[in-house]
């Protein structure tokens, strides 16, 4: 029976989203608002539902106007894509009161995973190593410092209910402690809705290590082995990789990670695609971060090291439909992928640069992918998030797949929009990120982004010819 399934989200996503769903058979419904009328998504889409309104207050986080959306056009499930609703309990709950199906795990695995408070108690009881520090909230700046000095400076103070890499400082003394702990607070309110403090031994120098996961609804849970994301800014992902480079043949360690994820998936009794986060100490000793109840942006390069497609299996598990694999030793690890997320911002301070794609082209090759929902005309605006496509390289081995990704990073060409993707090619031209042996102070420390070089155009080398003359007639 083909199901109407709604795509509440934009961009690459509602797009990755849409084509698993006409894979499977089903009818792809997209979601177009006021502030976005020609939305790329929508071209993918079967049908299109609108929801009124500019604002992601009025449109995609508005659960009532959704609730009303999925009744009128007889909607059978809802996929949530990331960010927005994806991780929200609430919405879940209101999504089964109306009989309509949500792809994703069942409201209290959200609810405890989504409290990082709550999920590192899960986690301990589980028996998966956390990070040292406080296991629920702490209220007052008295009991954070209490904690501090038994786990020793730097500390991290973290909102439980935060995301994103948002609300997070580093504290280095009791003093500075002191000066943040009321600060984060109140931006952890005003951001997240909950001031809800934690704090925790702030790893210097880290990898950050992720498993994906993948649980259906009889109990089976399978992984599909780790990713690194430690190339970071703002505690937020810029490149990612499968597998991760650090662990490289340490299958020991390989093990080890990915059967303590299935342990916590299977103590929350997980029932879709998820992830779980972990930070990596360079004696490969590893502690939980956090699980993210959703799937993930970087989700293709598992799907490209593992030969899986997570989204449709995603959908599948859903369902109750026949997933693509039957036991845990179907899914093997081939070769390397990654992945650079192209965002609309300047690739040196890596701050948002919205702005008008005024012509795009990109060049498909054997083992490159581009996810994205860039067309000439497409208006980047600061409502959303900066990121407009990942591109994906894949190889028999790391190496190869980063001969691929310099030469697919040459072959995607956005003209009018301020990108990252020199930066990127800066990474992949850099020795430590060739080596495989970076952190997650990569960018801080190595800081490749001080080597990009800013692409000329002809009127800005017009400009700069004219200022070197007037420099000359001064001397
Ligand atoms: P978010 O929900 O924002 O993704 P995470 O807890 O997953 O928050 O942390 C995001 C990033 O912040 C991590 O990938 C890591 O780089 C950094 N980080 C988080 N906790 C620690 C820690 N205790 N020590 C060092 N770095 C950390
Ligand atoms: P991933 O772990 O999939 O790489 P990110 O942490 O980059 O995910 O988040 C994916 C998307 O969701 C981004 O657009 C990010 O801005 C958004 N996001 C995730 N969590 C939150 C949150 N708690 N608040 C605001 N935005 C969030
Ligand atoms: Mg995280």
């Amino acid at each position: 029976m083909k199901k109407r399934i709604l795509i509440v989200n934009r961009g690459e996503i509602a797009i990755r989203v849409a084509k698993a769903i006409r894979e499977l058979g089903h009818i792809a419904v997209g979601v177009w608002t006021d502030n976005e009328p020609e939305a790329s998504h929508l071209a993918f889409c079967h049908e299109w539902v609108h929801l009124s309104g500019k604002t992601n207050t009025e449109t995609y986080l508005n659960i009532p106007k959704i609730i009303e959306t999925i009744k009128e056009n007889k909607i059978d499930a809802v996929h949530p894509g990331y960010g927005f609703l994806s991780e929200n309990a609430g919405f879940v709950r209101e999504l089964k009161k109306i009989n309509c199906l949500f792809i994703g795990p069942h409201a209290e695995a959200i609810h405890s995973m989504g409290d990082k408070a709550e999920s590192k108690k899960i986690a301990k009881d589980a028996g998966v190593p956390i990070v040292p520090g406080s296991v629920g909230e702490i209220p007052r700046v008295a009991e954070a410092k209490k904690v501090a000095a038994e786990i020793g400076f730097p500390v991290l103070l973290k909102a439980v209910a935060g995301g994103g890499g948002k609300g997070m400082r580093v504290c280095n003394s009791e003093q500075e402690l002191e000066t943040n702990f009321e600060t984060v607070k109140r931006e952890a309110l005003s951001s997240f809705g909950n001031d809800g403090l934690l704090v925790e031994k702030y790893i210097t120098d880290p990898h950050h290590i992720e498993v994906q996961i993948l649980a259906d609804k009889k109990g089976n849970v399978f992984h599909f082995f780790e990713r690194e994301c430690s190339v970071q800014r703002r505690h937020q992902k810029v490149v990612e990789e499968a597998p991760s480079p650090f662990i490289g043949d340490d299958h020991e360690v390989r093990e080890k990670i990915c059967s303590t994820a299935v342990a916590l998936a299977k103590a929350v009794k997980y029932d879709s695609a998820g992830t779980v986060e972990f930070i990596m100490d360079s004696d490969k000793s590893f502690y939980f971060l956090e699980m993210n109840t959703r799937i993930q942006v970087e989700h293709p390069i598992t799907e490209e090291v593992t030969g899986t497609d997570l989204l449709s299996n995603m959908i599948k598990v859903a369902l109750e439909e026949d997933l693509d694999f039957k036991n845990q030793e179907e899914i093997t690890l081939r070769g390397h992928s990654i992945e650079c997320r192209i965002c609309a911002e300047d690739p040196v301070t890596m701050l948002p640069a919205p702005g008008k794609v005024t012509n795009f082209h990109w060049d498909a090759f054997p083992n490159i992918r581009l996810d994205h929902c860039l067309y000439p005309g497409i208006e980047i605006t600061p409502d959303f998030d900066p990121m407009v496509g990942k591109l994906v390289a894949t190889g028999r081995n790391r190496d190869v797949a980063m001969r691929k990704m310099r030469t697919a990073l040459e072959n995607v060409h956005i003209y009018g929009l301020k990108t990252n993707i020199p930066l990127h090619k800066e990474i992949f031209r850099d020795e430590v990120f060739q080596k495989g042996i970076y952190s997650t102070k990569y960018l801080e420390e190595v800081r490749p982004q001080d080597r990009v070089q800013t692409e000329l155009t002809g009127l800005d080398l017009q400009v700069s010819i004219l200022s070197v003359g007037f420099e000359g007639d001064l001397q």
